[in-house]
């Protein structure tokens, strides 16, 4: 950072101790370099003007010019305002402020030509502009000479004190008029050749006060380039040092309950991209680092064996295992299916869960510490400061986003030597957005789903269509299948989802009467105990429909269970949506999912319909959904830091996070430290924001 942009922000012109204080608070600009990366939202041509007559709803702003020929303040109190007409050769418009009338009173005349700038809203059918922004024809609305006016975000304190946008990018003239040779280039010259990127002084420039489109748009490009690109030099230094330093566990052999099991007890041909990720995952634990893998795979690609073949290795090598699910249901279904897998090879394992008896804990514990129990399935309950291994080596973490860094950190210090951790994922997240959020990862993809799997058939129903759905249930419960039908539960309206599920419940009831059928009812109001006693009916196939909240969103099986029904659909996400499609699918039958919604639809909420009708893929699907929410909803973002980005857009800027990615990548793979000389500059940046970063923290 030059000395230059690490002037306090009250220094510059225009600014102040108070306005200094003001923009700290409100918008955390303490110094010039702060301010110079406020970047714009957005720009309006300011070349441009239209007619009155042109006004339509599209138009976020216009740009008009004519005259005002009258004006007057109206109304009382609250509704207290000064009107004035607007006129240019194709009709007139109302110019409306409800605040700083006092100022403004009397000061249009008519005989003069105005610029007014606004944004039009409807009111009763006709539009007028609020708060315009007037300027008389040639008072000085060329000093601004930029023909694309970057618009600037701002707060209610900002504005009342003269920093609206507009005001912000009068700071920014100032400013601009002070930085020419002090915007030290941050970027080594390889790299700035290879992607035509522009200096660093002069994207700063052009981004507040562009010369033109094509400038500007050079100038997007390498400020967010710059800014990925050290994101990504960060990230992958991280995980070359992790990699470095942290000594780990080494499987040398491949043993006899690993090859026991994939010879004789193997319920299936493995796909392909199981067979490659447990290659890649027997690799990680033979380097002698400890391995960090994320194993992303659709819902159903059949992740649980590629957890157990894992285990079997450890175990193999003479080290024991855990596996950790999110929810008690989970956690159960986990331990019976691979108790049922590996009863054979006569491996000790042990469920733990909250609800296990003081007895059973004692039992685990004791076991666990001398080492006879070899694998430990359980929830939370097993990162308890009392649960301790005699020499943990693996680590399975499924449906991760629901465990916390500092929980894996505390399991990764049961052991000696931090164990291996292998964290798996249903909740497909786009390809480039894995880069960032776990960057520092190392990850597999199952793409492949095991063969035989009929696609599941998706169709969107209006409430009005409800006969048509209940009909169709009625036909697949007669062929013997089992039905689930979810309804939203989102906090703030709990009560009223309660009550729609109530109500669902009942009126499903009425149309499936006992005791030809049977219905299960799961949500999350319930004991944990009612709560079993009802799944285990449904998976025992003694009911026929369960009608739940999203409770069993996320990892349940029962394969007999092959049509989804999810009622007012449209309040839920995409990737929400697909998670539950994906507990059906699963059996040999044909599955299908049933979207119910109200017949109004906004547009966004059809594309999300629409979206799952068209694809059963996971990986398409968060693409969209990441186009649609942009990362900030997306979950694992919030810890991330992405989201601090100021310029680049993880959404809009996929192919620039992938240059920027490969060039640190091919940077850090010729010079892992930055020593070289051309990189220096490189590592010197990096230093010196981080440096910044920490200040920046504790003034705030
Ligand atoms: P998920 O990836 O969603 O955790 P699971 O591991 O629960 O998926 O597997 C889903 C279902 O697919 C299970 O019933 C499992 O036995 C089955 N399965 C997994 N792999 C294969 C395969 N290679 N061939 C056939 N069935 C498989
Ligand atoms: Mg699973």
């Amino acid at each position: 950072m030059s000395v230059f942009l690490e002037n306090p922000i009250e220094y510059l012109k225009g600014v102040g101790p108070q306005r200094g204080e003001l923009l700290k608070k409100e918008l955390q600009l303490f110094t010039f370099n702060d301010l110079l990366c406020l970047y714009p939202f957005r720009y309006v041509d300011r070349t441009k003007f239209y007619k009155v007559q042109e006004i339509n709803e599209e138009l976020p702003y216009v740009q008009l010019r004519g005259h005002i020929i009258r004006s007057e303040v109206i109304g009382q109190k609250m509704a207290r305002r000064l009107v004035a007409l607007f006129k240019d050769d194709s009709g007139t418009i109302e110019l409306v402020w409800f605040q700083g009338i006092k100022w403004l009173e009397g000061k249009f005349k008519p005989g003069i030509e105005y610029i007014v700038f606004g944004k039009p809203t409807e009111y009763k059918g006709r539009f007028n502009l609020a708060h315009p922004d007037v300027e008389a024809v040639g008072e000085d609305n060329q000093k601004l000479n930029s023909a694309l006016q970057a618009v600037y975000p701002s707060t209610e304190l900002l504005k009342v004190r003269g920093l609206d946008s507009k005001g912000i990018l009068k700071l920014q003239q100032s400013l601009a008029l002070l930085i020419h040779n002090n915007i030290p280039e941050n970027i080594c010259n390889s790299v700035i050749q290879e992607f035509f990127l522009i200096s660093r002084e002069q994207a700063c420039k052009q981004i507040h006060f562009p010369e033109n489109a094509e400038l500007l748009k050079k100038a997007q490009f390498r400020l967010k380039f710059e800014e990925l690109f050290f994101l990504q030099l960060k990230i992958l230094q991280q995980k070359n040092t992790r990699i470095e330093t942290t000594q780990g566990i080494v499987f040398t052999r491949v043993g006899d309950y690993f090859n026991t099991f994939y010879k004789e007890h193997l319920p299936f041909e493995l796909t392909n991209a199981q067979k490659r990720v447990i290659k890649e995952i027997r690799s990680d634990c033979g380097t002698g680092k400890q391995m960090n893998r994320l194993v992303q795979g659709d819902v159903g690609s059949g992740k649980t064996i590629v957890a157990l073949m894992s285990i079997l290795l450890a175990i193999d090598n003479g080290y024991q295992a855990c596996l950790m699910a999110p929810t008690e249901i989970l956690a159960v279904q986990h331990f019976e299916g691979i108790q049922q897998l590996v009863e054979p090879l006569g491996i000790q394992l042990a469920l733990l869960t909250g609800s296990s008896k003081a007895k059973e804990r004692r039992y685990i514990h004791e076991n666990l510490e001398n080492g006879t129990l070899q694998l430990l399935i359980g929830t939370h309950a097993l990162i308890e400061d009392n649960v301790k291994f005699k020499q943990l080596g693996f680590v399975v973490i499924d449906e991760q986003h629901r465990f916390g860094v500092a929980q894996r950190a505390k399991l990764r210090d049961k052991a000696q030597i931090p164990p291996h951790i292998l964290i798996m994922t249903a909740t497909p997240i786009p390809r480039t957005l894995a880069m960032t959020l776990y960057g520092d990862l190392d990850t597999s993809v199952i793409d492949e789903l095991p063969p035989g799997r009929k696609p599941i058939k998706t169709m969107h129903l209006g409430d009005n269509q409800r006969l048509r759905m209940l009909g169709f249930i009625r036909e697949q419960i007669s062929l013997g299948r089992q039905v689930y039908v979810v309804y939203p539960l989102i906090k703030e309206s709990e009560k009223l989802d309660l009550k729609n599920l109530q109500e669902g419940y009942e009126s499903l009831e009425r149309e499936f009467p006992m005791p030809q059928y049977q219905i299960s009812i799961v949500h999350g109001k319930m004991s944990a105990d009612k709560k079993d006693f009802e799944m285990a009916r449904f998976v025992k196939g003694e009911t026929q429909i369960m009608v739940a909240t999203t409770v069993i969103e996320v990892g349940v099986n029962v394969p007999n269970a092959s049509i989804m029904v999810i009622e007012s659909a449209e309040r839920f996400g995409l990737s929400q949506l697909h998670q539950l499609r994906g507990r059906v699918g699963r059996g040999a039958e044909q599955s299908f999912c049933i979207l119910m919604s109200s017949f109004k639809l906004s547009q966004e909420s059809k594309l999300r319909m629409d979206t799952m009708c068209r694809t059963n893929d996971g990986f398409e699907i968060s693409e969209v959904d990441l186009q649609l929410r942009g990362p900030g909803d997306i979950e694992g973002t919030q810890q991330s830091g992405i989201l601090n980005l100021r310029i680049a857009d993880l959404a809009k800027d996929q192919q620039i996070l992938q240059y920027a990615r490969n060039a640190a990548q091919k940077i850090l793979n010729e010079d892992p430290h930055l020593q070289k000389e051309e990189n220096t500059i490189l590592s010197q940046y990096l230093i010196n924001s981080t440096k910044h970063r920490v200040n920046w923290s504790k003034v705030a």
